[in-house]
């Protein structure tokens, strides 16, 4: 607003000597009070009008005295101007009064700025810094005398954000009208060393008296974030296991819902955990144990999911698991329940004692098994409890209408886990004999699983799902163990030396479990030399030749000897197979089965007997059912056979049967 030109004071003056020449004393009085209130408003001088008016009594005074007495009139204005005189008084201290406070006022505006929490800096229109409190100073790391009059954008701003920063400037001045408060807005400030932080920032554009500035106030979040993410962090992870709590879950689902509905061809799938007995221990050995075992568990699951799946923590004893991105839906699935399975292997250790404990799976999918996360959490928990009521340590899914081999693999493994601890697995031995003389020199032992409901199955159905669940570790130490018990048995009982040959299949080879399993097994019981064999397939090796070199040298240290099974059907040169620690080359049954028809099945067999010649190694051949086959292998100079012609694989007493008849002929 602009001071008015008029000169109100000269007004008055006019008015007041009309009034004395008989005028209207409402007009004199009326400026009168309008100069008493520009007074107020600070627009005119409260002294200048007291002198003023002084003079106007001066001149009434000689007025008086030199012109004709006016009577009545004189007195009348006499009392006027006291009245007046009174007003500018009054307003001359209100004014007083006032200039007071507002120097008060500006004191205290001084102190509010220079204890203020917030960063506040007043810049001009072009952005350069008229003022800069302590708490700035504070804030970026520059002094007040450093920054005054330079660019405020280039101090406090990171480049990215300096041209925005310029931009909203210009809009704040095109629009501004009085002041404006501009909304808060989250940045990224700059402090003096160059560090970044985050930091609220609003600005005010005032516009007064021709010269506009603005205000910045700046507040710096960094605490406020680490708080927020704190609580974030508190209201999204169980505070036990520092795993995913239900509320994180539910996103994770919904996120994964998302992305599956933008990949037709990915599944997505939420597997619901239960610890089995898990509420017993904690009542019996007390819930700071109950704790320990719970962390232990929330780790192991954590390490046995893929990067990427989530793991969550759904109430005391329950985990949730979601697998997203899945190509192949129920199989996939499926191998990460395995692996669930196989973490409860090992016992946990909590203070000294050694835990065994299993869990059950349910499984559901999407979209199959529900579409949204309340669904999919409710058919897996479903899926959970027809596990525990199937007796625990087993994966169910939620979809009665699996594709058969899912189901049946389902069933089997389910099965598979219960079928060791439940003692369903035997072994069967099948007489090695030499061709010579027909003497029983050693047996293999062969897996049988005898089933309760499903009967016999045969190692080809569950090898391989024994090696993709990890099974194939305990069910190979337990062959280990088994079959060189027996032999001891036997030659307690005075039956002839044998070498017992037991198979170790690919994934077992390549992890030092084999070793471990024969270290454990020669510190319990001494292994007479000759007595052990150890059948693994040409395929097995040939994936890391240097650390299979290393395995089967140790193994042969430790006491056992090496035959390399189904011979011929890999692709071991003959470079390798020179380097290759082995005893034995064993014949695959496929060449032995088709020698006497086809020609080049003969070539084959004869090639390998020499070629073991050559390497010093020993021959055996597998699958001889007939005699023409043993014929064939006795003129080409194999040492030794195995098959139907002389024996199936028989249980123990019946091989112990056959064993006592060899030796009395
Ligand atoms: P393999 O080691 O090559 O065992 C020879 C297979 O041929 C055995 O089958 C045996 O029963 C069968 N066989 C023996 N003589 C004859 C014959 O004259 N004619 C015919 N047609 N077959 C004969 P099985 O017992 O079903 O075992 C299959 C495979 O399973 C084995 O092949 C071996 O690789 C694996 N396996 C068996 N037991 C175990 C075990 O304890 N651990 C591991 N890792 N694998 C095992
Ligand atoms: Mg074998
Ligand atoms: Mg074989």
């Amino acid at each position: 607003m602009r001071a008015d030109k008029r000169d109100y004071a000269a007004d008055y003056e006019v008015a007041f000597f009309d009034y004395l020449d008989g005028g209207d004393e409402e007009i004199a009085l009326q400026r009168a009070y309008e100069l008493g209130r520009r007074a107020i408003a600070g627009e005119q001088s409260i002294l200048g009008l007291i002198s003023l008016h002084s003079r106007l009594l001066q001149e009434l005074t000689s007025h008086s005295t030199t012109a004709a007495p006016r009577g009545q009139t004189h007195v009348r204005s006499e009392a006027f101007l006291t009245q007046v005189m009174a007003l500018f008084e009054m307003t001359h201290r209100q004014t007083l009064e006032m200039n007071q406070s507002l120097r008060d006022s500006e004191r205290r505006k001084t102190a509010i700025l220079g204890s203020a929490f917030d960063s506040i800096i007043a810049f001009d229109a072009t952005g350069r810094i008229l003022d800069f409190n302590p708490a700035s100073e504070q804030m970026f790391g520059h002094t007040r005398s450093q920054v005054i009059g330079h660019d405020l954008a280039d101090l406090i701003l990171p480049i990215t954000l300096r041209e925005a920063f310029r931009q909203m400037l210009g809009f704040y001045q095109e629009d501004g009208e009085g002041s404006t408060i501009g909304q808060r807005e989250e940045i990224i400030a700059c402090r003096a060393d160059a560090s970044e932080f985050p930091a609220e920032m609003a600005i005010a554009f005032i516009d007064v008296d021709e010269a506009p500035f603005f205000t910045a106030y700046v507040r710096d979040l960094t605490e406020r974030k680490a708080y927020e993410a704190k609580i974030e962090y508190l209201a999204t992870h169980d505070a036990l296991t520092h795993l995913a709590n239900r509320n994180l879950l539910k996103d994770r689902i919904e996120q994964a819902i998302a992305q599956g509905m933008r990949f037709q061809d990915q599944a997505l799938a939420v597997l619901c955990v239960g610890i089995e007995r898990f509420k017993f221990i904690n009542d019996s050995m007390g819930h700071l144990f109950g704790d320990a075992l719970i962390k232990d568990i929330a780790s192991r699951l954590q390490q046995s999911v893929r990067d990427g799946d989530t793991v969550a923590r759904q109430s005391g004893d329950e985990f949730v698991i979601v697998m997203a991105g899945l190509k192949e839906g129920v199989q996939d699935a499926l191998r990460g329940a395995s692996e669930i399975l196989a973490i409860f292997m090992q016992p946990f250790a909590v203070d000294g004692h050694s835990i065994h404990l299993t869990c059950s799976i349910g499984t559901s999918l999407y979209p199959d098994d529900g579409k949204d996360v309340e669904k999919l959490l409710a058919n897996a928990d479903t899926a959970m409890h027809r596990a525990k009521a199937a007796g625990g340590g087993t994966i169910q899914f939620y979809t009665r209408d699996l594709s058969i081999f899912a189901a049946e693999r389902v069933k089997l493994e389910n099965a598979l886990w219960g079928g060791l601890e439940k003692g369903e697995f035997s072994l069967y031995y099948q007489p090695q004999v030499r061709v010579a003389d027909g003497v029983i020199v050693g047996a293999e032992a062969l897996i049988r699983w005898q089933h309760p409901e499903l009967g016999m199955i045969y190692p080809a159905r569950f090898i391989t799902l024994a090696e993709e669940t990890g099974l194939i570790g305990p069910i190979g130490e337990w062959v280990l163990a088994t079959a060189n018990a027996q032999n001891h048995s036997w030659q307690h009982d005075g039956l002839p030396a044998l070498r017992m040959a037991v198979n170790v299949s690919p994934r077992q080879f390549r992890h030092d479990g084999i070793l471990n399993a024969l270290e454990s097994l020669l510190a319990t019981s001494t292994l007479t030399p000759g007595s052990l064999e150890i059948e693994v397939t040409e395929s097995s090796l040939m994936e890391d030749i240097d650390e299979s070199i290393r395995i089967l040298n140790r193994l042969r240290t430790l006491g056992a000897s090496i035959s390399l099974d189904d011979f011929g059907t890999g692709y071991s040169s003959l470079a390798y197979l020179r380097r290759l620690p082995v005893d034995r080359l064993k014949i695959d049954q496929s060449f032995v089965h088709e020698m006497e028809s086809d020609a080049q099945a003969r070539t084959m067999v004869k090639e390998i007997i020499h070629l073991s010649q050559a390497f010093g190694l020993s021959i055996i051949a597998e699958g001889v059912e007939t005699t023409g086959e043993l014929a064939f292998l006795a003129d080409n100079g194999c040492d030794e056979y195995q098959g139907y012609l002389f024996a199936r694989p028989l249980p123990a007493s019946e091989f112990e049967r056959l064993l006592r008849k060899s030796c009395l002929r």
